[in-house]
């Protein structure tokens, strides 16, 4: 940091008013220097809960249920690596809700795993598979590691190790999860194996719907890997359609080119749209005149997964990313991206949320007070929960569904969605993230009101 700055925010450790130790924001602001506490994820999902729950007066009882986790299962477990030697790993599944259906949600890899971030990420699976109509509830976990530093034979062994542990916890109709950051539909199949495996031989092949996202050779679905990435892609068609709008020659901008943000820039360059700039765990690139979705796809398969030195871009600084010139902008990679630090200089007229949580609620502020549209996560990147769905229905009657036909549902799913979601915030003149809420939670409120709480 430069002392001399006018004005300058940068992140440190700090302590909150419980003593605890949390990353802070310092801000220097006309001379006034502000230390606070950055918000974490649960704290962000909390005030986007409790604002929807003021708005649609959400019942006092339900409001409690709703606002704590039903279950949160920590194991520590030892795998042993490749030299020998045995490594300990912390693995978190938490079950907020199951009011409507069993919990769902994928399984994270990364060093910023944690029970804050299991909790907030499964209280928005709960709003997700709510909104979405699917008879599911909420849940989300992981491991806290960078798979990076582990071979496939370790991860493997992680992988099946955890699902060990996490034993009766997860199941077909009880808890089903599915990938996310750093997993995919290699470590399904290994957890679907290792689950069924578990199970009495009668029992085995009746077990495979315990997580999805899994191969198609092994009864995953076709269009499971690209559903998200399309239901955001759809999310961002349907909104410009509304707004007469046309996608061709738009500029957009995606943070994380994984799995969600490769295939929404595939759709959305195949609409006649520009990727001008990506930012992914290695680097940031640029160039306004447009990179190809495919030329990079295939650049990152022989780069070790990163964009950097791709030939056809420039770098760019890593915080400038957000601020670039651009008319849509897709945050598909870590939560908490967009603060108030960035949001101010946000060029992009669209937001669409690929990503859990990437807006936290400050930098949200800023950007409905510029005007700036937000298709909220819980629309946004529900695709991927809704071929999910599908994956379970195919697994649990016997059937094989062919990839139009999970397309053309996925489109009709997302559709009905998102004009939902849209009418509502028009009719009620709310932004489409309280909209969606409201509308998730009035249907979990109605089922805690028809069947009553035991006992
Ligand atoms: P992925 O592992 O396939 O890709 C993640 C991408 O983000 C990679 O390109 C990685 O390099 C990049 N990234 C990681 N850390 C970064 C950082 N600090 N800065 C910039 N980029 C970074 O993951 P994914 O499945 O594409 O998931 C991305 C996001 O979408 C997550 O928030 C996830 O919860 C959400 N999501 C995924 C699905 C799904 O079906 N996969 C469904 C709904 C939501």
């Amino acid at each position: 940091m430069n002392p001399n700055q006018q004005n300058f925010i940068f992140y440190d450790w700090g302590y909150n008013s419980t003593k605890k130790k949390v990353m802070i924001t310092i801000e220097k602001v006309n001379s006034k220097i502000q230390k606070q506490p950055l918000k974490g994820m649960m704290e962000n999902v909390m005030e986007q809960f409790n604002s929807a729950a003021d708005q649609i007066n959400l019942h006092p009882n339900i409001r409690k249920i709703l606002s704590i986790t039903n279950n949160e299962i920590i194991v520590n477990f030892p795998v042993k690596m490749d030299n020998g030697d045995v490594e300990i790993f912390t693995g978190y599944r938490v079950q907020h809700n199951n009011a409507l259906g069993p919990y769902k949600g994928g399984l994270r890899y990364h060093p910023t795993v944690d029970i804050d971030a299991a909790r907030a990420l499964a209280m928005w699976m709960t709003w997700k598979t709510s909104l979405s109509g699917l008879p599911y509830g909420g849940g989300k976990g992981g491991i806290k590691l960078d798979p990076t530093k582990y071979s496939k034979a370790e991860l493997e062994r992680i992988t099946r190790r955890f699902t060990f542990a996490l034993a009766d916890n997860i199941g077909p109709e009880h808890d089903i999860p599915a990938p996310d950051i750093n997993t995919n539909s290699q470590t399904m199949a290994w957890i679907a194996d290792t689950y069924m495996s578990t199970r009495p031989p009668a029992e085995r092949t009746a077990n495979q719907h315990v997580v999805t996202g899994k191969p198609d050779g092994i009864g995953g679905l076709a269009g499971r890997d690209r559903a998200t990435g399309y239901g955001v892609y759809l999310s961002i068609k349907f909104w410009t359609e509304k707004n007469n709008i046309s996608l061709e020659g738009k500029k957009f901008i995606v943070q994380g080119f994984g799995n969600v943000g490769y295939w929404a820039a595939y759709f959305l360059e195949k609409d006649g749209a520009k990727l001008v700039a990506v930012q992914d765990a290695y680097g940031s690139i640029q160039n306004q005149k447009g990179i190809k979705v495919e030329d990079l796809f295939k650049y990152i398969q022989i780069n070790d997964a990163s964009i950097v030195d791709f030939p056809n871009a420039k770098p760019v600084e890593k915080n400038k990313f957000f601020t670039l010139d651009c008319d849509i902008c897709i945050p598909a990679a870590l939560g908490n991206q967009i603060t108030r630090e960035n949001a101010p200089r946000i060029k992009a007229k669209l937001i669409a949320e690929g990503a859990n949580g990437p807006t936290n609620v400050e930098g949200e502020k800023i950007l409905l007070e510029r005007g700036i549209t937000i298709i909220p996560d819980i629309l946004c990147n529900s695709g991927g929960v809704v071929g999910s769905y599908f994956e379970w229905l195919q697994n649990r009657n016997g059937e094989i569904w062919q990839l139009d036909e999970v397309m053309a549902k996925l489109d009709k799913k997302m559709k009905e969605s998102f004009n939902k979601v849209y009418d509502y915030s028009k009719n009620r003149g709310m932004d489409m993230r309280t909209a969606a809420f409201c509308i998730a939670i009035e249907r979990i409120e109605k089922a805690y009101i028809q069947r009553g709480i035991f006992p």
